[in-house]
């Protein structure tokens, strides 16, 4: 499987990714307002958005998958009544303590979980949440196909999917914009700031060899969502993909 500019072997990979997260999560988040321009805040919103937590007293037990520190569920947390519930599962021991500290200092640890754990081997049982959510997360995901299972296998029938995901821009020169910006700033960004651009040069390349808006549909489809559609934001630079277990 492709690494960065490297082929590497599947076991490989993931420890290869696990790396690069423990090194930045400290600054993980600065990082991320900075290489897009403050511009994740306002995806990761309209993808709350879409999952529309219930305001009122119903309760809801969502996951949040390759949660890292914490933005997805503290914005769920934050747009849902008070029994909505958010467990966080992370590859990344660093990634999930950055997010424990955040969320004690917000005051919401008491309605987030933070947990370890691998996307492609959930230590959830069957049918036990609400809502999925992956943001930013999938691409790091040695098998795809195997997250997306477990994903359909830890819903309750009547449960939404939802990732959030870097995708292909399909705006005429914004396109050629993004691959220059993104092959030269973002590493050099990543230099400045963490020390080292190679990290940033695999964040790039894993987002080029993700699949396609309509192929990644249909793997969705494969594992067996129902409904399944998707939306572009900012010219498909990230899409939502979103589907049901029925
Ligand atoms: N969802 C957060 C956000 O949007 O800010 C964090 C996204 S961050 C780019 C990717 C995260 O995926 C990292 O925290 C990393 O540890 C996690 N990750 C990578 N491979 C994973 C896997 N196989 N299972 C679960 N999490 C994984």
């Amino acid at each position: 499987v492709a690494f960065g500019f490297r082929r590497v072997s599947e076991d490989q990979k993931q420890g290869l990714v696990n790396e690069v997260f423990s090194k930045v999560a400290e600054r993980y988040d600065q990082m991320n307002d900075l290489m897009s321009g403050g511009l994740h805040r306002l995806w990761k919103d309209d993808f709350v958005a879409l999952l529309n937590p219930p305001r009122g007293q119903a309760s809801f037990n969502h996951l949040d998958v390759a949660g890292g520190t914490g933005d997805i569920a503290f914005r769920i947390l934050r747009a849902g009544g008070p029994n909505v519930r958010v467990t966080v599962a992370d590859i990344s021991p660093e990634m999930v303590a950055e997010g424990r500290k955040r969320a004690e200092a917000e005051g919401l640890l008491g309605r987030c979980g933070f947990t370890v754990g691998n996307a492609e081997t959930l230590a959830f049982p069957d049918k036990s949440f609400d809502g999925y959510t992956i943001a930013f997360g999938i691409r790091n995901v040695t098998h795809i196909d195997r997250a997306l299972r477990e994903a359909y296998r830890v819903l309750k029938p009547g449960g939404h999917f939802l990732c959030l995901e870097f995708s292909q821009v399909d705006v005429p020169l914004m396109d050629k914009i993004y691959d220059a910006y993104s092959f030269t700033a973002v590493p050099a960004i990543g230099k400045v700031v963490t020390g080292d651009g190679h990290p940033y040069r695999y964040l790039v390349e894993s987002i080029r060899t993700f699949p396609k808006q309509d192929d990644f549909k249909a793997m969705i489809e494969d594992a067996g969502f129902a409904n399944v559609s998707y939306r572009n934001l900012t010219g498909g630079v990230v899409a939502i993909h979103s589907g049901w277990r029925i």
